[in-house]
């Protein structure tokens, strides 16, 4: 058994978060954890920034961004080394920013930028963190070591979003990871990237790190994959909402995926999803505070709480078809929802009457064009900027009075259309947007304040 211990950009941003991460790394040395880091904050913009101005020719902006992105990484190396990092290390770097220019030299020349070579200049963000901090670990634990993650992530070609081959990276990690595992050594390797069949470099798409851990997680069986980041897990409300949200101790999958849809930025649920199948229990910590709360994301609800979290989404706008004639007819629904698939419009909520069916659409949507598909058969009314405010959580069903409560809670708010979501798991309201905030700060404290 091992445990995966993910720490992202931030949590790798310089020379301090580094011996952080090496004191959070050296306490779970007993079980032979494996770190998967992230590339040192902004760096994965940066490369993606230079890739683009020395295409366009101006390899001195490139420069000047690869520059800074070196900077940062010898800065880091004298912070972790008292100011002499290794020779080997320091020239292991310089040679990887050589690597950089000469590419960028290339791109300059041609003109063209592929996604293949985009992923080799991306990957390099996970290819230096992991060989400075591995550096830097071995010199406190010395039978740590580095290990390329392409070894192991086999993935398809789709270079820029990459997906895994699952089965391969399975038996590639029990053949060549696996085996590395002992306690006492850590085994520091890169999150976000991988390679194909014929070993070119290719990544997961923007954030993969946490998808890199979850499928070692899941590859290793390990007991636990951990995700540290800047917050305290996953939150009861957005803190800058609900002044007193606080992290949620247990969530399910589905009530992640559910808080996921309404934007919650923790962390994206597919992404942890071959460690949640695998039955391994995904953390959210914080790396500055090891010691405080955090969530536990499993397959299934184990939580008592009937009401997990609120959230808020919008701006979305309101859709209301009015026919006295044809609602109640057979294939009206059908008809109107033909609209929407047309368009390649996704609706969100729907909520049906007699006479007239709501519904809700992404900002984006093109209204106009939807109004006029739809008047020829039923009236059609818009409410823009209105908001979606839920009640998540997967007890929700089987609790009696959620819904009561949160209607009394929101007494004092227009409340223009109120649906179950099919899942059951999470109760949605609709307001104007800007009462939003305030609904969602009155059924949080509805639900997580009251006073004891
Ligand atoms: N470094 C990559 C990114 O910034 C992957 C990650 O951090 O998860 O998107
Ligand atoms: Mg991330």
């Amino acid at each position: 058994m091992s445990v995966v211990m993910k720490f992202g950009g931030s949590s790798v941003a310089d020379a301090e978060c580094m011996r952080q991460v090496a004191t959070l790394v050296e306490r779970a040395l007993p079980e032979a954890p494996v770190v998967v880091l992230s590339a040192m904050g902004k760096t994965t913009d940066a490369l993606f920034r230079a890739a683009r101005a020395a295409l366009e020719g101006r390899l001195d902006v490139a420069r000047e961004e690869a520059k800074a992105v070196a900077a940062r990484h010898h800065e880091a190396a004298r912070g972790l080394f008292d100011g002499q990092p290794p020779e080997e290390l320091e020239r292991g770097l310089a040679q990887r920013f050589d690597e950089l220019d000469r590419i960028f030299q290339g791109l300059a020349l041609l003109g063209e930028l592929s996604p293949r070579s985009m992923d080799a200049i991306a990957a390099r963000g996970e290819l230096l963190s992991t060989t400075l901090f591995a550096a830097y670990f071995r010199a406190r634990s010395p039978h740590s070591q580095w290990f390329d993650a392409r070894e192991v992530v086999r993935t398809d070609s789709a270079h820029g979003s990459a997906q895994p081959r699952v089965e391969l990276v399975r038996a590639l990690v029990r053949g060549k990871l696996a085996p590395l595992l002992r306690a006492g050594r850590a085994i520091v390797t890169q999150g976000y990237i991988g390679a194909d069949e014929s070993g070119a470099t290719t990544t997961l798409g923007r954030g993969g790190s946490d998808w890199s851990a979850s499928l070692l997680g899941a590859a290793l069986g390990a007991r636990e994959v951990q995700i540290w980041t800047d917050v305290e897990g996953v939150y009861t409300a957005d803190p800058r909402l609900a002044a007193r949200a606080e992290p949620i101790a247990e969530l399910s999958f589905a009530e992640a995926a559910e808080l996921a849809a309404f934007g919650a930025k923790v962390l994206h649920p597919a992404t942890i999803q071959p460690a949640v199948e695998a039955d391994i229990p995904v953390t959210v910590r914080h790396t500055l505070r090891p010691a405080g709360r955090f969530t536990t994301i499993r397959g299934q609800s184990s939580g008592a709480r009937a009401v997990t979290a609120i959230a808020m989404r919008g701006p979305v706008h309101v859709l209301t078809v009015t026919s006295s004639r044809m609602l109640a007819q057979a294939g009206f629904l059908a008809r109107l929802f033909e609209v929407f698939r047309e368009r390649g419009v996704s609706v969100d909520l729907v909520a049906t009457a007699e006479v007239s069916v709501s519904l809700t659409v992404e900002a984006d949507a093109p209204l106009d064009d939807l109004v006029a598909a739809i008047s020829p058969f039923a009236r059609c009314d818009v409410s823009r900027d209105r908001a979606i405010v839920a009640v998540v959580g997967e007890r929700l069903r089987n609790t009696p009075g959620v819904s009561a409560r949160a209607l009394d809670a929101l007494a004092s708010f227009h409340v223009e259309m109120l649906s179950m979501g099919a899942n059951e798991i999470n109760l949605s309201v609709v307001l104007e947007r800007s009462a939003a905030p305030a609904a969602l700060a009155a059924l949080h404290a509805r639900f997580f304040e009251r006073a004891s």
